[in-house]
This record gives C-alpha cells, sequence and structure tokens, in this order.
C-alpha cells in the first residue's frame, strides 16, 4: 500500500503505484461482475477494498429514493447496526450530512470535521455517538447522468481526502454506478425475453438482409417453422412464399419508404394449412438512421374472420335451417327484377306453408318441430337450386324466388315437383313424417310491382290452397282479394249469425252394410246467410277457427245435436248423432264441460253421442286433452275418427284412444274406385281397424259401384250422396221413420 503524501509532492512512481491499486481494484471488481456475483455484493466488495484502499475509513452506499425524496443506506459493511438505524430516511437537505449535502448540491461533499461544520448540523450527536470526525461523499450516477445515491467515506480521524483519495472515491462512485445500470439492464433484458416468450403475437426479427436472426414461441405455434428452421433464412423462403410476390415486393417498398406498414395476409403453415394473418411490418434504424432490422408482428386471425363471416352469414340466413332470411330474399329480389326487367322474362314467387306443422311441434315437441323444419328446408334447397332461391321466412312458411320465362310454365311444373316430393317421408327423429305443402304462387311484374306486393298476393293464393283443402298449390289471381274480403265479412257477421239463429243443422244418415239399418246421422253445420246465401262449412269453418268464432259456434252444434237426438229418441228413433269437434275446440275451450252440458241439457243417454275427431287432433296428446276424452269415453260416448287416411295415419295412436270408429277419407273411397291399388289400402285399413277392435265406416260414397268394392272389402258402414245427401231435419226425420229398421235400404 502506497504511503500517502499531501497533493503536489507526488513522485512518479507513487503516481505509478495508486495507479496500479486503481486497476488491480478495478480488475478484482470486474471478476466479481464476470462471474455473475449479485448486486449487492458487487458493492459490498467495493466498499471493502475502499477500505483497504484508505485505512481507517468506513465505506458506505447511500440510495436515493426519488420518490419519496429520501436516502437510505444500501450497504455500509463496516459501519456498526446500530448506527445505521439512525440513518434511516434521511432528507437531502444543507444541514443533514455529506450524502444529504452531496444530493442535495449535486455535488461531491468533502467535510474534514463533522463537529464544527454546519452541513452535519442535524447529525452532530449521531457523529459524537459514534465518533465520526470527518466524511466524503460523491454522488452515484446512473447512465453518467441520472444521481441514484451516494458512495461515502466516513473517518474516525478529522482529516481531507487526498489527491489519490478523491480518485479513489470517484472510481469506486462510478464503478457502482455500472454495477447498478448493468443489473437494471439485466433485469430490462429479463422482462423483455419474458415478454417475448410469452407475447401471444409472433414475432420476427430479420437483420437489413431479411435474414430472419430472432423468432419467438409463438411463431413456431403459429407456423409449426421452429426457431432452428427460420433462423439464417431469408423472410421469403418456403414458409413465406407470398413475401415473393408481386404484393409481396409492394409491401416491401413501402415499408422502406415509410417504414411500416400493417395488413392482412394470407400464409401458409408448415403443414400446408392457409391462415389469414394480421401483419405489421416496421423497420429498425440506427442513429445514422441505417436500417438495421426488420421487424415483423403478426396474429393468426383465421378464427376471428371466420366468426366475422359466420356473423355476416346469420345477418343473411335463417339460423335454424340457414337458408337465407328476409332480408337476403329481398335482396335478391331487387337484383332478379332488374334482370327480368332487362330481359323481359317473369320471376315467379312462391310462398310456401307446412300443412299442420304445429302438430308434429305440438305432439311430438319443439325440437322434432325444428328437426323436421330443417329437413323440409333441405328438401327444398335441393330441389331449387342456383339460380333459384328459397329462404325461410317465419314458422313453417318458406319463400322461392324462381326466374323464368315468361307465363309461368316452370313455375307450374316446379309447384308440381314440390307437392309431389312431400310424398316421400321426411325421417325426423327416426320417425316417418309425411308433411304436405301449400303453396301460393305470384309473379313479377303481373302481380305486383313491389316485393311487398307479389309476396302478399303469393300469400294470398297460398291461403287459397290452405282453405281449399291444403297440399296444393294455387295461382294468385285478382279474384282472391275479393275472396279474402269475403273471409272479413264472415268474420264480421258471424256473433250475429250466432244471436239471429242462422245455423242450422243437417243431417246425413250412416248405414249398416249389414244390418241395413241407420246406425248414426252425422250432424254438418250450414249458415243461411241473410247476404251471402246458404254457406257450406267449408266457407265459414277455417274463419271461425283462424277468430276463435268457432268456441260457441261448436257449443251451439253439440247443443242442438243433442237436443234433435233426443227428440227423435223420445218419438222412438233412437239413432245416435255424431258431431265433428275442431282441434280448436279442443284445445281452447273447456270441452268435456261443453259436452257435459249439452248432454244435461238435452238428456240424451251418452251412448247416442258420437264424437268426431281427426287423427292429427288426437296427436296434440297433451295431458288436458286426453284425460278429458278419457272421462267422456267412461260415461259412454263414442268416439270416431274422422277423414282416416288424410292425416299421419298413425294406427297405434287410435287403440292408444280407445275410438270406435274410423271413417275413411272420401278421397280413397273415390279413387278406390279407380284404381286396384287403392282398394288395397282401404282393405288394410279396415283389417287392421278390425283388429283394433273398430268399425270402419266409408264416407262420400257417391255410387253403386263404390258400395260393391266397399261390402266386398269388408267395410261396416257407408255415408255417402249414393244413400242421402246431408238432410235437413224435416227430411231426415222422415228418412229415419222409412229406414231407420233398414226395410229398403
Ligand atoms: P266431414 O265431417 O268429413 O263431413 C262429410 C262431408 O262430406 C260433408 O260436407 C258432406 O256433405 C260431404 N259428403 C257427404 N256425402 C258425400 C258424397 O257422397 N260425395 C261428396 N263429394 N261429399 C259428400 P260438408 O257438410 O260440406 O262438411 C264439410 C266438413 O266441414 C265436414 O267434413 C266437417 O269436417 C266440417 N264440419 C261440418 N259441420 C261441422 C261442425 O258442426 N263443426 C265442425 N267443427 N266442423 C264441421
Ligand atoms: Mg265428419
Ligand atoms: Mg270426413
Amino acid at each position: 500500500m502506497p504511503e500517502r503524501t499531501t497533493e503536489g509532492e507526488m513522485s512518479e512512481e507513487r503516481f505509478r503505484e495508486e495507479m496500479e491499486s486503481i486497476l488491480i481494484f478495478q480488475q478484482d471488481i470486474l471478476q466479481a461482475v464476470a462471474r455473475g456475483d449479485p448486486e449487492r455484493h458487487l458493492v459490498e466488495r467495493v466498499c471493502t477494498l475502499e477500505e483497504q484502499l484508505v485505512p481507517g475509513a468506513l465505506a458506505s452506499v447511500m440510495l436515493f429514493d426519488r420518490k419519496r425524496q429520501l436516502l437510505n443506506v444500501y450497504v455500509a459493511p463496516s459501519l456498526p447496526k446500530d448506527a445505521l438505524s439512525k440513518l434511516e430516511n434521511l432528507r437531502p437537505g444543507p444541514e443533514n450530512g455529506s450524502c444529504a449535502n452531496a444530493i442535495y448540491s449535486r455535488m461531491p461533499v468533502f467535510v474534514g470535521n463533522v463537529l464544527t461544520d454546519s452541513r452535519w448540523k442535524n447529525l452532530w450527536s449521531f457523529a459524537k455517538d459514534f465518533n465520526l470526525n470527518a466524511c466524503w461523499s460523491i454522488p452515484i450516477r446512473s447512465g453518467g447522468t441520472e444521481i441514484i445515491g451516494t458512495f461515502a467515506l466516513s473517518s474516525f480521524a478529522s482529516r481531507e481526502p487526498n489527491r489519490f483519495q478523491r480518485k479513489i472515491l470517484e472510481v469506486g462512485a462510478h464503478i457502482i454506478g455500472i454495477i447498478f445500470d448493468r443489473s437494471r439492464r439485466e433485469d430490462l433484458l429479463r422482462l423483455s425475453e419474458n415478454i417475448l416468450r410469452n407475447i401471444r403475437e409472433s414475432i420476427l426479427v430479420t437483420d437489413e438482409e431479411k435474414r430472419i436472426v430472432f423468432s419467438n414461441a409463438a411463431f413456431s405455434e403459429t407456423t409449426g417453422f421452429s426457431a432452428s428452421e427460420v433462423e439464417g433464412t431469408r423472410i421469403a423462403n418456403d414458409a413465406f412464399p407470398f413475401f415473393r410476390t408481386p404484393f409481396g415486393d409492394a409491401i416491401w417498398r413501402h415499408l422502406d419508404s415509410e417504414g411500416f406498414w400493417e395488413g392482412d395476409v394470407w400464409k401458409q403453415r408448415k403443414n400446408g394449412e392457409s391462415y389469414l394473418e394480421w401483419l405489421r411490418l416496421s423497420v429498425m434504424k440506427d442513429e445514422q438512421q441505417r436500417t438495421t432490422h426488420y421487424i415483423a408482428i403478426s396474429s393468426d386471425i383465421t378464427r376471428k374472420m371466420a366468426d366475422k363471416a359466420r356473423l355476416a352469414f346469420l345477418a343473411h340466413h335463417d339460423t335454424l335451417t340457414e337458408l337465407p332470411n328476409r332480408i337476403l330474399l329481398r335482396e335478391s329480389f331487387e337484383q332478379m327484377a332488374e334482370s327480368v326487367r332487362e330481359n323481359g322474362t317473369s320471376l315467379a314467387i312462391l310462398v310456401m306453408d307446412l300443412d299442420n306443422f304445429h302438430l308434429v311441434n305440438d305432439s311430438l315437441g319443439h325440437a322434432s318441430g325444428d328437426a323436421l323444419l330443417v329437413a323440409v328446408s333441405r328438401r327444398l334447397a335441393h330441389m331449387l337450386g342456383q339460380p333459384d332461391i328459397v329462404g325461410r321466412v317465419g314458422g313453417d312458411m318458406f319463400l322461392a324466388l324462381v326466374e323464368g320465362a315468361k307465363g309461368g310454365s316452370d313455375a307450374v311444373e316446379l309447384a308440381e315437383r314440390i307437392s309431389e316430393s312431400f310424398r316421400f317421408p321426411l325421417i325426423v327423429d327416426n320417425c316417418e313424417l309425411f308433411p304436405s305443402v301449400s303453396i301460393g304462387i305470384s309473379f313479377y311484374p303481373e302481380n305486383g310491382q313491389t316485393y311487398e306486393e307479389v309476396v302478399r298476393n303469393a300469400d294470398t293464393a297460398m291461403e287459397h290452397a290452405k282453405s281449399e283443402g291444403k297440399n296444393t298449390y294455387r295461382f294468385f289471381h285478382p279474384g282472391m282479394n275479393v275472396d279474402i274480403s269475403d273471409h272479413l265479412r264472415i268474420h264480421n257477421s258471424f256473433r250475429q249469425g250466432l244471436e239471429r239463429n242462422e245455423f242450422v243443422l243437417h243431417y246425413q244418415p250412416q248405414v249398416g252394410v249389414f244390418s241395413r239399418k241407420v246406425e248414426a246421422v252425422e250432424a254438418l253445420v250450414r249458415w243461411d246467410h241473410p247476404e251471402m246465401g246458404f254457406l257450406y262449412p267449408k266457407r265459414f269453418v277455417p274463419v271461425a277457427e283462424t277468430t276463435g268464432m268457432i268456441i260457441p259456434l261448436g257449443e251451439w252444434v253439440l247443443r242442438e245435436a243433442c237436443q234433435q237426438a233426443a227428440r227423435w229418441h223420445a218419438e222412438g228413433l233412437p239413432v245416435p248423432v255424431s258431431v265433428n269437434v275442431s282441434g280448436v275446440q279442443l284445445r281452447r275451450a273447456n270441452f268435456e264441460a261443453a259436452v257435459l252440458d249439452a248432454l244435461a241439457r238435452s238428456g240424451l243417454p251418452p251412448e247416442f253421442l258420437e264424437l268426431e275427431l281427426t287423427e292429427t287432433m288426437l296427436l296434440e296428446d297433451s295431458e288436458g286433452i286426453l284425460k278429458g276424452i278419457g272421462r267422456l269415453k267412461e260415461i259412454g260416448v263414442r268416439l270416431s275418427i274422422d277423414d282416416f287416411g288424410t292425416g299421419y295415419s298413425n294406427l297405434a295412436y287410435l287403440k292408444r284412444f280407445d275410438a270406435d270408429k274410423i271413417k275413411i277419407d272420401q278421397t280413397f273411397v273415390h279413387a278406390g274406385s279407380r284404381y286396384q291399388d287403392q282398394q288395397g289400402i282401404i282393405r288394410m285399413i279396415a283389417g287392421i281397424a278390425h283388429v283394433l277392435g273398430l268399425s270402419a265406416v266409408a264416407e262420400g260414397v257417391e255410387t253403386s259401384e263404390q258400395m260393391e268394392y266397399l261390402v266386398e272389402i269388408g267395410i261396416d258402414s257407408i255415408q255417402g250422396n249414393f244413400l242421402s245427401k246431408p238432410l235437413d231435419v224435416v227430411s231426415c226425420e222422415q228418412y229415419l221413420f222409412r229406414y231407420f229398421e233398414g226395410n229398403g235400404i
């Protein structure tokens, strides 16, 4: 250790010695840094080395907390512990000691005698307690500028630092500054490494020649290329062939002139899969504004875009069937209408509504209803390909736009094909369903100038198809709108009709094939309308069903029929009466009570009342309906299944409902006279009915020929114009008197 002399007396040899000891000191610290010693350890090492170079000195490092504006001891290996606690939270200021002054003045502060120096005024007792007499302090700077703390040497002896000692203090403060900077940089480096590792975006860095020098984990995950596979290759390698395309060239040009580029690009993963990526490229430059690196940050947006595309799709399509919705249909209509105007052709608008769809929904559940709609939509879409378009516009309603020749022969053919296609069952939840559709057709521009108008008219035509027996198609003609007002007139005069007793019942006999007796009469309602004339149920029952008026009407029919049968009974003509029941009555009103009321008022024995329900009504096996009918059956009321064969024809249901009779629909009866196979069907129905203990009635028998084959087939009873039309009360009574016992039929 060189001996200290006063300043100015420095011999060359001494100077060399001092320099040498500083070098050794620096080398020692450097080695510790190279070993990767922790920061605190390194700072402590600086302190102890300094203490060795300046005997009798105690080294300390204080850190400045900029936010709280306070100084605290970081390391002071030789200061006693209780001294350290006295130096807590020292505030920079002119009287708080050397270190507080060094921060305060931003300059080195050398106090040779602390007990007489006012800069130590607030710490005099501390100095006394620990026998401190001198303290030299130098600010520690980060990055050579910002003051982050102080490095100090304190002595028990009162003294000023010589040149060497100042030098050694400066070197110490400098080295500590570097140590702090370095560890701060390491923290930052660690942080940025972590960011790169964990970031979800792919990051690729190239050198100025676009050779990849870095890629992160997200990049490998997205592309399937490992870091080692891409690093060192040029960016336009196999992984990103698009960079070699004219589009890629344009991106680079933009990048070089503007400094960045961003946009969506299609790329390919290692496995060949294409994906869409949002890419942001930027240029990194050095101080001389020379390009050093390119940085590519990107994220896979295939899913997001797919979601977006899906949203756009959903906005224009029905979610259940994925067919175009109203919005898309209207847009398509506008486009097609334009081409129709240009080519002088015609556009057919088909409104298609499933018949009795609510029955499927109510009886098999909404899931099956939905499944049926999907199946129907597939069938329709299959038949109507480009350029035609079919969509769903509501519940069970579909709309098709068909471009074709003027005159609409294409539309006829299409409507027939659609109706025809529904002859084949649709499989829904392992059930075979035979839905049918009612189709209304209108034409643009013949039947309307706007989308609304032509659709409304197709709708009107569809309503006509429905009211004329369903499962058929109708073309719109202006007369139909008159019929709609007819609907309104009927609706408006209904209540009055009931109040004024304008309804009447006619009765049609049913005759047993073997007994030749009148086994029952069916009550059929008519309306003697004051303005519209004598109306048949086809005209007003559907209206009454949609308006709910069928409920008071149905109750009236029940009461009237029971009273009439009771009267005939009293007159020695005990003929059962059968009454038609609407599904609306069953569903909405307290049907059971209405029947009991009619029986009670008339005094008719329950066995003389037959209720005619259709099989589709029975499919609506809601608890209430089932129980009500069950109770009526228990007291003796009889049950017939009307129009059998026109609905879902589920014979198993008949047993479940304990029906007494099935009435085979007249369409079968008529067809049977022409086709052998239809006769086969009737034979089969009758056979099953017998097995189930039901009797089979044929409706609408018009000719002797029909009568003959039906008798031959094994039908039990006959109803129809061949034997008797529906008759008014007086005529029916005469008929009964004449034929009730079977003589002469
Ligand atoms: P439905 O119950 O099947 O009644 C038989 C229909 O066939 C009656 O028509 C009858 O006049 C007709 N008909 C009978 N024999 C022949 C024949 O030989 N040839 C042809 N072509 N037709 C024949 P109507 O009276 O017009 O009644 C039609 C439908 O209206 C009935 O069909 C029934 O479903 C319904 N209906 C009638 N009265 C009522 C009622 O009081 N309430 C309810 N809810 N519906 C009723
Ligand atoms: Mg009937
Ligand atoms: Mg019938």
